[in-house]
């Protein structure tokens, strides 16, 4: 199995991916590029203006997409938290991927490493061993960093859909991109008085994008610095009350540290976690099941202490 999955890395990695990964991990340059584009990408909403339909647009993807990383990418890829159909993996995973923070794969295999990991000097993204822009954004322009480390996540790499989708991760970008596109240009014609077009779709599009990627590096930056600590985890993952709120539920991160299996990361009524209350309607609905609701960890005289108070 592993032997197909390598070859088609192969034209990625020449070298060999095994061999890019021990390189130092430290920032390559030229990577920095697609986020500078991205960013400077933004700033073409002073050419294409503004509208009610863009911002909505944008808006709409943005909380999307980040409830695709948290529910999708985080809690089921990264920690089988629920089960589902082969079926709506696959969903799963085309979901993930609008978000541009590249293959499911990928993704899992690199946080399960920082569970591993968290805030040794192994970490890869730890604000703690290598500050805020590291953590944030840094690891991700390190060559060492690209390729996906198949041996963490076996239970996934015998899916040979989310192989390939991992391994071309940047057509759902880009068709993304086109829908975007298209349906700014249907409006432009089909509702002159919305005074949008494609382009300004576009741009807000990649504003939306930007905001997505902020707000998941927020996790590894500022859920490892600022908050509170309620369990003695061993690393600096912090519970932070904004953070909770604006990446729908993933800012309870010491929670989240302490019982990385369980679905839910607000662990008390009033630690607001969206992403939690969305899977129990698509549990209701039937496309996921076997939720772990109980922190699978939580020794029984904490499980007692809790359902008493
Ligand atoms: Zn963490
Ligand atoms: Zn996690």
């Amino acid at each position: 199995m592993f032997k197909w999955v390598k070859f088609l890395d192969s034209d990625y990695f020449p070298a060999g991916a095994d061999s890019v990964r021990k390189l130092p991990k430290t920032s390559t340059p030229s990577r920095w590029l697609p986020f500078l584009f991205l960013h400077l990408a933004c700033l073409s909403v002073l050419f294409t203006g503004v509208s009610v339909a863009a911002v909505v647009m944008a808006v709409t993807l943005c909380v999307a997409r980040m409830f695709a990383i948290t529910a999708f990418y985080h809690r089921y890829f990264s920690h089988k938290s629920y089960k589902t159909s082969r079926f709506a993996q696959f969903i799963f995973a085309l979901a993930g991927l609008t978000a541009v923070q590249r293959g499911p794969l990928w993704w899992a295999a690199h946080h399960r490493h920082h569970h591993q990991h968290a805030d040794d000097e192994h970490d890869t993204h730890s604000p703690v061993q290598r500050g805020f822009v590291w953590a944030h954004i840094g690891w991700i322009t390190a060559d060492a960093n690209m390729p996906t480390d198949y041996s963490r996540i076996p239970d996934l790499v015998k899916y040979p859909e989310l192989v390939l989708l991992n391994r071309f991760d940047w057509i759902v970008p880009i068709l993304l991109a086109f829908a975007i596109y298209g349906c700014g240009e249907y409006l432009h014609y089909a509702e002159p008085g919305w005074h949008t077009s494609g382009l300004q779709f576009l741009s807000w599009g990649f504003v939306s994008t930007v905001m997505v990627f902020h707000v998941t590096g927020a996790i590894n930056s500022l859920a490892h610095q600022f908050g509170t600590q309620e369990f003695e985890t061993g690393d600096s993952s912090k519970n932070n009350f904004l953070l909770g709120v604006i990446t729908l539920g993933e800012g309870w991160h010491n929670n989240h540290h302490r019982y990385p299996g369980c679905v839910r990361q607000g662990l008390e009524w009033w630690q607001i976690d969206l992403t939690y209350y969305i899977l129990l309607v698509m549990e209701k609905l039937g496309i996921i099941w076997d939720l772990n609701k109980i922190p699978n960890t939580v020794p029984a005289k904490e499980v007692l202490a809790r359902s008493a108070s």
